[in-house]
């Protein structure tokens, strides 16, 4: 067969024929994936549909043909109708023999389409101000990291939409002017509304998200998940469609915990190689990641994936980098006449927000890492404030919650403000942030979502500070 074969495939009607056969699914949809090398449909060429739904490239079948035939078998030579597929898809090949030949649809992967038109007008993406404004029905505080996030978050898709249009042909003359990536560093204690923070905002802007976890992560080749893992939970949250996984977010949480480690002798696969290796995906870089699992190996379809738009945003708590920065404003301001007390930063509220990169290196960030995610916001430690109105404030508040479920059943639910305060103390003690909030609530709302429904008589409960430090019971009214 010779080279110009090779590229153009089998002849179409064979294919055609073969696929009408098999009932293939959907075409227009979705890519095939050669169930033998899988490759895609766009970058294998035309695949054979056997019985079964189960797909094979020109390359695969040519060799499949070669084993049983003898080499140089001319497929377009092949009279087809003649030709039983079923015993193929038990060939011995590559690794193993195909186990089963139905494809489920979930490992599917959606056709990339023909890219003319940008895919989204920047009239699809709101304005910051607006971005801001819809945070502001969900997060509580955090006033300074809604802004950013939201610049940045514009930014980001200002410079995707820049992106589109060049590659379109569409753009104004090309000025040599590039935005680079606005990836996000965010560091806040825990439970402070991190990754709250970035659902909601994937919610909002009608992304596809994915949430890792740094600790999870290896360097390839050890136990554990490689890094590309994420962007494959990136294809999945988009329903395997390359083209919406490209545009969407990946939040790396507990990033801090892939710091350098310090006086280490023995190779550090989940710390700094880690940070190595998420460089290129930070940057951007054409990823082949399994679909539909976080493994790669030989029977699992893989899906190219570029990661240049996607946006990250990696957080973290970092404990102790409140002490780093400490250190260096005292080292800085006790030189010279204009020296000032340590102590007098140890009562400054906020030291985090004036976290430098030299600081995050000291933690244990290597230069590079941080250079690619040249955005850095800070999450402020919740308040008592803060707790009550994260309490009943937000659109899905906690206490909304329950009072709508009491509410299927004609109670009232009051909470007293002395109630709220305690909550909040409560949670505050127990330093996992708002997180404790829901965690305190139900372990004394199951009595009263147990006891209330006993009684058609009873209008309103009322919770008071002295029901939950377990000194009296909660006041209730009787209807009429
Ligand atoms: P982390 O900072 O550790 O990622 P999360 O974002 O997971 O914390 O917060 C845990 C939960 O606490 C969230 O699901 C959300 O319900 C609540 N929460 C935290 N911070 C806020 C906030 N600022 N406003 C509203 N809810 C919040």
């Amino acid at each position: 067969m010779d080279e110009q074969d090779r590229e153009k495939g089998p002849e179409q009607t064979d294919v055609d024929r073969i696929s009408e056969e098999s009932g293939g699914k959907d075409p227009q949809e979705h890519e095939k994936i050669c169930d033998m090398c899988h490759r895609p449909e766009s970058r294998a060429g035309a695949m054979f549909v056997m019985p079964g739904n189960m797909c094979v490239c020109h390359d695969c079948m040519q060799k499949v043909f070669d084993s049983v035939m003898g080499k140089g078998t001319d497929l377009s030579k092949i009279d087809w109708s003649k030709v039983n597929l079923m015993p193929i898809a038990g060939v011995p090949f590559m690794g193993g023999t195909i186990p089963g030949m139905e494809r489920p649809d979930a490992k599917q992967v959606k056709k990339k389409k023909e890219k003319k038109e940008p895919e989204f007008s920047l009239k699809d993406v709101p304005a910051p101000h607006r971005i801001k404004a819809e945070l502001d029905d969900f997060v509580i505080g955090q006033e300074q990291a809604k802004k950013v996030v939201s610049v940045a978050v514009y930014n980001h898709y200002k410079r995707v939409y820049a992106e589109q249009c060049r590659q379109s042909g569409r753009e104004v003359p090309d000025d040599g002017v590039r935005i680079e990536k606005s990836n996000i560093l965010m560091i806040g204690p825990t439970g402070s509304g991190k990754t709250y923070l970035v659902k909601t905002l994937a919610q909002l802007l009608d992304v596809p998200l994915a949430v890792a976890d740094a600790t999870s992560l290896t360097e390839s080749g050890y136990i554990g998940d490689d890094i590309e893992s994420v962007v494959s939970k990136l294809l999945s949250a988009a329903g395997n469609d390359v083209e919406k996984a490209e545009h969407g977010i990946i939040f790396i949480d507990e990033i801090d915990k892939i710091a350098k480690k310090q006086q280490t002798t023995s190779r550090d696969v989940s710390g700094e190689s880690v940070q190595q290796e998420l460089l290129k995906l930070l940057e951007g870089s054409v990823v082949e990641v399994p679909v539909g699992s976080n493994q790669k190996n030989a029977l699992t379809p893989t899906a190219t994936v570029n990661t240049d738009n996607i946006l990250f945003i990696c957080g973290g708590a970092f404990p102790d980098l409140e002490e780093i920065i400490r250190k260096r404003l005292t080292e800085k301001s006790s030189m010279g006449f204009g020296a000032v007390l340590k102590d007098s930063f140890d009562t400054e509220k906020g030291v985090l927000s004036q976290v430098v990169h030299e600081d995050l290196r000291r933690f244990g960030m290597i230069p590079e890492f941080l250079g690619r995610l040249p955005v850095v916001v800070t999450l402020e430690k919740l308040t008592k404030e803060m707790m009550v109105r994260i309490l009943k404030e937000p659109k899905n508040a906690i206490l909304r919650q329950y009072q709508k479920l009491l509410e299927m059943d004609e109670v009232r639910l009051i909470f007293d403000d002395d109630a709220l305060d305690w909550i909040a103390e409560e949670a505050i003690r127990r330093e996992t942030g708002a997180r404790a909030l829901r965690a305190i609530l139900e372990e004394f709302m199951l009595d009263i979502m147990y006891e209330i429904p006993k009684d058609p008589n009873i209008g309103s409960v009322t919770i008071t500070r002295a029901y939950l430090e377990k000194k009296g019971g909660p006041r209730i009214e009787m209807r009429g």
